[in-house]
């Protein structure tokens, strides 16, 4: 079967072969008969990816219709097939537990996102979905399922390497089932027979760029006065409730720092912000925000709104973690009428000094130098988002073994010649990011120049490939986006 799909963002679209297998080992089967017939397979999800990691031209394997479950054992997971972070949190619900991160929609898949290594509300305290994973089945073009574990002294090579290098590997070393993932206690917010907890927010508003950047970083070094551990840091948000902070700014720097924390489900919910995605409310701002003049205008009325009335505001806990579901939805009726709403956002880390005065330097130029770009292409920016992470060690990680800030900046819109200026600006600031040490994240939109990605993934990718020659020797998967991308480094192939 062929079929014509398309990247969250628009702006790829392909019509590739579809094979659609329904169990884990048809999955398998159907990536050795690839090899055999000479094929370039990609693996598919719920297809949420901003850019073409899960597209391509000649064979897609979709594996939505492999059976899923989520099977709780004390605070560990086994998430099989397909589940969503959706299902994993109504699992834990019962029991007082939640993923530690999960991406802003609950449709996406659990192995999705470890293919991307996504980070999420929590991500201040947690880090990136790596970091709650204690191990994963992978099912290799070579015929062959791994049980891979996190790496012990008694692990072998192959395990630790496999280890590192899936979570953020794209799909690109095999299918992942059987996922094993920590859950985080939900605390004192939680009680066996009371309702579910909900999330308490302080707005701290910002007023240029550089008080944006400062105060965010400067709230996640209070919260990690020493790089924490990831024990601590579960332990730390049963107790606190803290989820980390996050912020979303305009180029002016009128941002909102948001504060939140894990309250009882008996708080009274205040009708602000509410995250509802099928709101008729929620519906009709989010299919407006294609608009930036409406974006704008948003901003504004919610910037003096805050002003008036900083209160904090208190949302149910699924709003809170999937507040994007919504965008989904509106996005999903407007490719129903026939249009083609475009929506890029491209992240950058950049790494956090703590021996410097300034912690966030690195992240204030950043920032300058997106309004200055934005501001001379003479293009609205709808957002900036502000994430902070702690260090990683995942190999395709955008700050190894460094603390960073994840700077996003956020366009919509219709029109395609607009979108083409967008991207121009992307190529650029990810040059400008690497000059500064930072490092594109593969995760969402990635427009990149190739020696700009040899630089920031050089090592990375080798190792990748080295990999591949171990579990997919034929080279049967693909990954657009990665081949795209280093398409032209001298004397290496895709
Ligand atoms: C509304 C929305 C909100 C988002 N919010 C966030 C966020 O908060 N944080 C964040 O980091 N990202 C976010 N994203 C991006 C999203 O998390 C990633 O793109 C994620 O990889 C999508 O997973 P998916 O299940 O949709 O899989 P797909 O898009 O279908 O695939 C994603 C990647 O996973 C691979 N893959 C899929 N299934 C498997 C499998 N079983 N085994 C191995 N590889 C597989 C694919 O080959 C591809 O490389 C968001 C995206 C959207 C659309």
């Amino acid at each position: 079967m062929s079929a014509v799909l398309h990247s969250y963002s628009g702006l790829d679209v392909v019509r590739p072969e579809v094979v659609t297998p329904s169990t884990d080992e048809e999955v398998l089967d159907a990536l050795v008969a690839a090899g055999a017939a000479g094929r370039r397979a990609t693996l598919r999800g719920a297809g949420a990816s901003f850019h073409d990691q899960a597209l391509n031209a000649d064979q897609l394997i979709s594996v939505g219709g492999v059976p899923s479950s989520v099977e709780l054992s004390g605070r560990e997971a086994c998430v099989r097939g397909p589940a969503s972070w959706g299902d994993v949190v109504e699992a834990g619900a019962d029991c007082g537990l939640i993923p530690g991160i999960v991406p802003t929609s609950g449709r996406i898949t659990v192995a999705g996102s470890v293919a991307s290594d996504s980070v999420g509300r929590f991500s201040g305290v947690l880090g990136r979905v790596s970091t709650s994973l204690e191990g994963f089945d992978l099912l290799s073009p070579d015929g062959a399922r791994r049980t891979i574990v996190r790496p012990t002294p008694g692990s072998s090579e192959e395990n630790d390497r496999l280890f590192r290098a899936v979570p953020g590997g794209h799909g690109y070393l095999g299918y992942t089932t059987d996922i094993r993932t920590l859950l985080v206690p939900l605390g004192e917010a939680w009680s066996a027979d009371g309702p579910p907890p909900r999330v308490q927010t302080e707005m701290v508003l910002s007023t240029s760029l550089e008080h944006a950047a400062q105060a965010l970083v400067g709230d996640y070094l209070a919260l990690h006065p020493q790089p924490a551990g990831q024990e601590e840091a579960r332990e730390a948000l049963g107790r606190s409730g803290h989820t980390g902070p996050w912020l979303i700014t305009n180029t002016r720097g009128e941002g909102f720092l948001f504060r939140s924390r894990l309250v009882h489900g008996d708080t009274p919910l205040r009708p602000f912000f509410l995250h509802q995605p099928g709101g008729v409310a929620h519906q009709i701002a989010q299919t407006a925000s294609v608009s930036s003049a409406w974006n704008q205008l948003g901003w504004r009325a919610t910037w003096r709104a805050m002003q008036r009335n900083p209160a904090p505001y208190v949302d149910e806990l699924q709003g809170f973690l999937f507040m994007m579901d919504g965008n989904w939805l509106a996005r999903a009726r407007l490719f129903a009428l026939g249009l083609r709403p475009w929506l890029l956002q491209q992240s950058f880390a950049m790494p956090i000094d703590r021996t410097d005065s300034s912690p966030a330097l690195r992240a204030e130029r950043l920032l300058e130098r997106v309004a200055r770009e934005f501001h001379d292409a003479g293009l609205a920016l709808d957002a900036l988002d502000l994430l902070v992470a702690p260090a990683d060690d995942t190999l395709l990680c955008a700050a190894p073994g460094v603390e960073s800030v994840l700077v996003t900046p956020v366009v919509q819109g219709l029109l395609p010649r607009t979108s083409a200026k967008v991207i121009a600006v992307y190529h650029r600031l990810s040059r400008f990011a690497a000059e500064l040490g930072g490092r594109v994240h593969l995760t969402k939109s990635v427009y990149v120049e190739p020696d700009v990605m040899q630089e920031m993934y050089g090592d990375a990718v080798r190792e990748l490939d080295a990999l591949r020659g171990l579990v997919d020797p034929y080279g049967v998967l693909q990954n657009r986006f990665l081949e795209r991308i280093r398409g032209t480094w001298a004397g290496e192939g895709g």
